[in-house]
């Protein structure tokens, strides 16, 4: 029947592989599509904790706005499953060690680079181990929100942390900015194109300059220093936020900045170099300070952190990740491209 792509059977495990993906978010899914349409064994494993599990809409997706972030996956995984060198395996990452040169060459690694990576099935799937030349990480950001009793009950629906993803449906509405770090001013300031009924919470912070505050009062944007005890709501609806010493300010919905965590302890002695915000530093092809550990997606700087960016990513360093293993096989440096 056109459309319908039956799932090709699955790959023998045991044979090498030409990359190992860690997430299949939309970074990992549009990196393994670009890589097995370039004839290359791919296999991607992923936990299923995808960030933005806790909305049912996402936006800004080339041909896709609104559409439910699930199904996006969904397809994603479709898509990538109906080639022949795909394997895609349910499982969370629990190891990836560097084969000696030695082992690499005796399983048929040219430049002799290679890793096995082990990861432990989930919602019963079997656990795997897999022989790989390359590693792709595009596992993605974990989120540390702040830790107001009922901030889950709101996030993903009245607030969010993506003001690109989200700001557009909060045009004109009184809203929150909550945060405590460096970069809270900007986002100010972002937000304020959507809306200029804000206040921005610093929950005892010192993260506004005094100048700062003074150019975000020129427009109307107040800045509260006192700390949060909680976030306040009728049901579904937030109506507010509540300080300590009592008093509630009356607010419907806005924007968090959760600390973000980049989830790599899997990657154990191989210490990747990180930026100041933590996430992972990676030259121009995408390689991390790993000599064959690549990253991609949300885990990477700069950024902005959303879907489409995340995929344009991954199919970038797909493309240098199939040329970097071509030089290897040819034992050939630097090729003009
Ligand atoms: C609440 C919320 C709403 C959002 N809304 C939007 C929106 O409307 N539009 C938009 O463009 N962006 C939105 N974003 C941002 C968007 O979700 C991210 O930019 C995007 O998902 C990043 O893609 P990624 O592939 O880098 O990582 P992710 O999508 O986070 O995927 C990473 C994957 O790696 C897996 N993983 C992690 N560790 C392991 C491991 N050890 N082993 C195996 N697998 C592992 C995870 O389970 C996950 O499936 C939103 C984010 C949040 C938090």
């Amino acid at each position: 029947m056109a459309g319908v792509v039956e799932p090709a059977p699955q790959l023998d495990d045991s044979v090498p592989f030409g990359v190992v993906i860690i997430g299949g978010g939309p970074a990992g899914l549009s990196a393994g599509l670009q890589l097995v349409r370039a004839n290359r064994r791919i296999a991607i494993i992923d936990s299923n904790r995808p960030r933005h599990a806790a909305t049912l809409q996402s936006h800004g997706f080339l041909t896709r706005d609104g559409a439910s972030p699930l199904d996006l996956r969904r397809l994603g995984r479709e898509e990538f499953e109906a080639y022949p060198t795909a394997r895609f395996a349910q499982a969370v990452t629990n190891s990836v060690e560097r084969l000696s040169e030695a082992e690499a060459l005796a399983v048929g690694f040219p430049d002799g680079i290679g890793f096995r990576v082990t990861a432990k099935g989930v919602r019963g799937a079997a656990d795997v181990e897999f022989v790989t030349r390359r590693v792709l990480v595009t596992a993605g950001l974990t989120e540390e929100l702040p830790q107001f009793p009922m901030v889950r009950a709101y996030y993903g629906t009245a607030l969010h942390s993506c003001v690109e993803c989200d700001g557009f449906e909060k045009s004109d509405r009184p809203l929150v900015l909550i945060g405590e770090t460096s970069d809270l001013f900007a986002r100010a300031l972002l937000i304020s194109r959507f809306s200029s009924d804000l206040i921005v919470f610093t929950n005892g912070a010192d993260t506004i300059r005094p100048e700062q505050e003074a150019q975000l009062a020129a427009i109307g944007i107040r800045v509260e220093r006192r700390e949060i005890e909680d976030i306040v709501g009728e049901k579904a609806d937030m109506t507010g936020v509540r300080l300590v010493d009592g008093e509630v300010i009356p607010r419907v919905g806005g924007f968090l900045r959760p600390r973000w965590h980049a989830p790599i302890e899997f990657l154990g002695d191989l210490n990747v170099d990180r930026d100041d915000w933590g996430l992972v530093q990676v030259n121009e092809r995408g390689e991390t300070s790993q000599r064959g550990v690549f990253a991609a997606g949300d885990i990477v700087p700069p950024g902005p952190q959303q879907l489409i960016i995340a995929a344009g990513n991954g199919a970038r360093v797909a493309a240098k990740l199939n040329m970097d293993m071509i030089r290897g096989a040819l034992g050939v440096g630097v090729i003009d491209e």
